[in-house]
């Protein structure tokens, strides 16, 4: 995920500034995936104002299954950037229960509540052996 993170902060300039946020390790992987998506929208939709006053602290893991991105906004604000930069964290949070942790593929349309949410291909080699057994059993049946 570090790696994840420095590509992100190389790439996304505007919003980074070259600091690093802090991350958590319970963060997986797959929902770098997101992040880069988060700061593509935020580059699109934010202006140049309120991307040089957004400093995004930290991504850590909430109840489990939730992305959480904390960010501050330096400086005067109006309350139209402080409502574009919240919509655009809040979805891209909301996004994490429809995607794979390892990978980040969006799998579906109805949100998953379990804390380990994972695509056709890696729900495969995440299962162990057993439980294999019983799903082709059950498959069979
Ligand atoms: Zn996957």
């Amino acid at each position: 995920m570090q790696n994840a993170i420095e590509t992100l902060v190389t790439s996304h300039p505007k919003i980074f500034k070259g600091k690093s946020p802090k991350v958590s390790p319970l963060v997986p992987v797959g929902w770098s995936k997101l992040l880069k998506i988060l700061c593509k929208v935020l580059e699109e939709e934010c202006t140049a104002s309120t991307l040089a006053k957004l400093e995004i602290i930290n991504i850590t893991r909430r109840l489990r299954c939730f992305l959480k991105v904390e960010y501050k906004l330096k400086g005067k604000v109006s309350p139209q950037q402080a409502w574009t930069v919240r919509d655009k964290v809040f979805s891209v949070s909301h996004l994490c229960t429809y995607s794979c942790v390892v990978c980040g593929e969006y799998i579906g349309d109805s949100p998953k509540s379990i804390s380990m949410i994972l695509c056709e291909k890696h729900i495969h080699s995440a299962l162990p052996a057993s439980l294999k057994m019983f799903r082709r059993r059950v498959a069979s049946a």
